[in-house]
């Protein structure tokens, strides 16, 4: 018996275990593979196992999975993901999914400075839409308000550092009230000040230099760990007049790693903003924080918890000469207590003029107060930032 003189049932179970690539060409060599290839089942199983579609999430928009895996997936589904914008030092956050039946690229930005306890906010950014009149893959920037218009992408194919840039054709349809439009997403009456509308400017004539073209790097989802002060995750966090920053939080042996996501011209994104040495936990009475002086006369050795006593939590107070940035805010509209903290490590900050001119990893304090929120103390700089976890799900 040859091969095509199998049921139908049966050719299909055998399609099934084929890569999706595959199925295309043997659909093409006979009549009898070529039903088989028709077989729905077999395109949402592929879609399934190689894109992680979830079809509950995509009904009814999807007519053919046929045609969602050749003309939109099997092309553009390596485009899935979480992406870091390369846009000079500002970066950026991207994440990229299926979803009704079209994938769909949102970018992430930040909630007005200073109050890094609201929701990160979402801006379209691109599609990848199966057309039912022509059968083909439409991409489309969705940028300003000139509606969906056409999109280039390109992808360097690499394994180990995956990128992929996009090119507007129509960076017109974006509008000409951009600056208007930065200055009305971050900031609000209480930010509203020369120091900022000044950085907000430098801002947008950087960004308008990526706003046509602009490379995308993956961002991988952090590994879970055990027995760490919080999760690994990505955290907003306040830098002054820059704004709100995100940064990634991950750890490196027994060091606790804050990579910036989002960036600024003096330090941009990438750096490596905070470093908390695990190994170099403190318990600190009032008088010990009376003043950042104090602080930096911090002897570490007799300032280590006993390991016998592990503290549930600590006195925090912080001294009235260190310039807050949101921390009280942030206690104040979200009822957290801020007498008390669960640890405190030391560690580094990463401070610079602008340009990334004499940059120096500087003498800092890490306060943990719970899961989602840590203080930041820059010693040198007197200021305290606070950073509040991102908790939409960007990785799912
Ligand atoms: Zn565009």
């Amino acid at each position: 018996m040859n091969i095509d003189e199998l049921p139908l049932e049966v050719i299909t179970s055998i399609f099934c275990r084929l890569p999706g690539k595959d199925l295309a060409i043997v659909a093409q060599t006979c009549k009898e593979f070529h039903e088989a290839s028709l077989v729905e089942a077999v395109w949402l199983l592929k879609c399934k196992e190689e894109f992680g579609v979830d079809a509950e999430l995509q009904e009814p928009e999807v007519e053919s999975y046929r045609q969602l895996y050749t003309k939109v997936l099997y092309p553009y589904g390596h485009l899935l993901g979480v992406w870091q914008a390369q846009r000079g030092p500002y970066g950026g956050l991207v994440k990229i999914q299926m979803t009704e039946g079209m994938i769909k690229a949102v970018q992430y930005y930040t909630p007005v400075d200073p109050r890094v306890y609201l929701p990160i906010r979402v801006k379209d950014l691109f599609q990848v839409r199966l057309d039912p009149q022509d059968g083909l893959a439409h991409l489309e920037c969705l940028k300003g308000k000139g509606g969906p218009h056409k999109l280039g992408i390109s992808r360097k194919s690499s394994e180990s550092d995956p990128e992929f840039t996009l090119n507007c054709y129509e960076p017109k349809k974006h509008g000409a009230s951009m600056f208007h439009d930065l200055i009305m997403e971050e900031l609000d009456d209480l930010t509203i000040d020369e120091f900022h509308v000044d950085h907000l400017k430098m801002k947008y004539m950087k960004l308008e230099e990526f706003d046509s073209i602009c490379t995308f790097k993956s961002l991988e989802p952090p590994k879970t760990v055990d027995n760490m002060p919080v999760k690994p995750g990505i955290f907003k966090g306040t830098y002054g007049g820059h704004g709100i920053e995100l940064i990634y939080v991950t750890y490196v042996g027994n060091r606790m790693m804050g990579m910036k996501i989002t960036g600024d011209p003096n330090v941009p994104a990438t750096k490596v903003s905070l470093e908390v040495h695990l190994d170099k936990p403190m318990v600190l009475d009032l008088v010990q924080q009376e003043s950042v002086h104090a602080l930096e006369d911090l002897d570490l050795q007799i300032v280590r918890p006993s390991s016998e006593q592990p503290q549930e939590s600590q006195p925090f107070r912080l001294s009235s000469e260190v310039h807050d940035r949101g921390m009280s805010l942030l206690g104040e509209e979200t009822g957290l207590d801020l007498r008390r903290c669960k640890q405190r490590f030391y560690g580094t900050g990463l401070i610079a003029m602008s340009g990334f001119r004499d940059a120096e990893r500087t003498p800092a304090h890490c306060i943990i107060f719970n899961e989602d929120v840590m203080a930041f103390l820059w010693l040198k700089l007197k200021s305290v930032s606070i950073y509040s976890r991102v908790k939409e799900d960007i990785w799912s």
